[in-house]
């Protein structure tokens, strides 16, 4: 019996491996801590134009009546869902954001013993939500340029980790940090190759931004792979981060079990209400991506202008080469009042990630950033 009480030893070795996900600076915090004032915050692929209002009267109206439980079923959200998607409801499954989905999958079919494969580069919850299944990360080197997108993920590389213990395999498309996507083909012709003990989950997070031909809809497969769990959310295009909502979209069977370890309220009667009110607006929805498009062009050019490599994305982000580190770089931008995104947790510690904003954000951000590149590299 130990003599004190040592919780990192009592831990199981998955928890005590991981490291916490690292979010963006809150705006709040860096005025707080560095006394600046108009912040700008491009940091955590947030809509510049925010939810719909017509998400924010729902929401209002909805917090009258917060003595109550949410429907823990979601049965007007679901049925939204389910129409807009033309699946049965029972392929829908709720979540307190996708990542909330996405850890469900690790625990409905994760366990030590068990391996999940992913890219390198690939969003940090795949990482967290299989490590603390106990189970064990095959992690596929990206493609270099050569073989496909600098940094997009290699469906080569992926297939050759995939063993007899492999029980999943995330695919984020597009990707973040990197923005990288893949091709309808290629995606297709890896989901048909994978066995029969492997679900894959296709995250399309930013799919209502993307306008790249031959960027499929992985959600139109769901007939033919019954293995397949695409999962969207409410906190990128539609704006509503900051309520937690997202869902994926798989057959009944696999919709049954993930519904089995969902805790029993995970989506709150706020944000049930205000995503509903948010799929009825398809005009702030074509704003929110019309916007994108604009503010991507427009920092894709100043970045060329400057002489900044950039990974091509077909997110509301661009990851930066900077060419030195990337944490200096940070650094002085938070003292200009502009927080990014370092990706050194992803193994990119030259790089950085910048949402986009709106049209004087994006042009304070490129005045800045240019200035501050001179001074690092001088
Ligand atoms: C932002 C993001 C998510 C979604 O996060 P939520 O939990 O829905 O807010 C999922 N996957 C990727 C790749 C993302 O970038």
């Amino acid at each position: 019996m130990p003599t004190v009480f040592d919780s990192y030893d009592l831990c199981v070795p998955g928890v005590r491996a991981l490291q916490p996900y690292q979010p963006g600076k809150p705006v709040a915090e860096l005025e707080r801590e560095y006394g600046v004032e108009n912040v700008i915050k491009l940091a955590s692929n947030e809509s510049p134009l925010g939810p719909s209002p017509r998400a924010v009267t729902a929401a209002e109206e909805t917090i009258r009546d917060l003595g109550r439980y949410p429907d823990g079923g979601g049965f007007l959200l679901s049925q939204a869902l389910a129409e807009k998607h033309g699946v049965d409801p029972a392929c829908i499954t709720l979540g307190n954001g996708s990542s909330d989905v996405l850890d469900m999958i690790a625990r409905v079919f994760l366990m030590p013993g068990y391996n999940a494969v992913f890219s390198e580069y690939a969003f940090a919850v795949y990482p967290i939500s299989v490590q603390a299944a106990g189970a064990t990360a095959r992690v596929a080197l990206a493609c270099n340029g050569d073989n496909g997108p600098w940094l997009g993920h290699n469906l080569l590389a992926m297939s050759d980790l995939v063993g007899d213990h492999t029980r999943v395999v995330f695919i984020a498309n597009p990707n973040n940090p990197t923005g990288t996507w893949l091709q309808a083909d290629e995606l297709k012709s890896f989901v048909s190759q994978l066995p029969n003990h492997v679900v894959v989950v296709v995250d399309e997070a930013y799919f209502e931004y993307v306008d790249k031909p031959g960027y499929p809809d992985a959600s139109q497969w769901l007939d033919d792979y019954p293995n397949l769990v695409v999962t969207r959310t409410f906190s990128k295009a539609y704006g509503l981060a900051g309520l937690r909502v997202g869902y994926s979209l798989s057959q009944p069977a696999v919709a049954d079990l993930l519904n089995r370890v969902r805790q029993p309220f995970n989506v709150n009667s706020v944000a049930q209400a205000a995503a509903l009110a948010a799929l009825e607006d398809s005009r702030h929805l074509e704003k929110a991506v019309q916007l994108n498009r604009e503010g991507l062009r427009q920092l894709v050019t100043g970045l060329q202008a400057l002489g900044i490599p950039f990974v091509e994305s077909a997110g509301n982000f661009v990851t930066v080469d900077t060419g030195c580190d990337a944490a200096a770089v940070y650094e002085n931008m938070l003292r200009k009042g502009v927080i990014v995104r370092p990706v050194a947790n992803y193994g990119l510690p030259n790089h950085l990630r910048i949402s986009v904003g709106l049209p004087d954000e994006n042009e304070r951000l490129l005045n800045i950033f240019g200035n501050v590149l001179e001074q690092v590299s001088a």
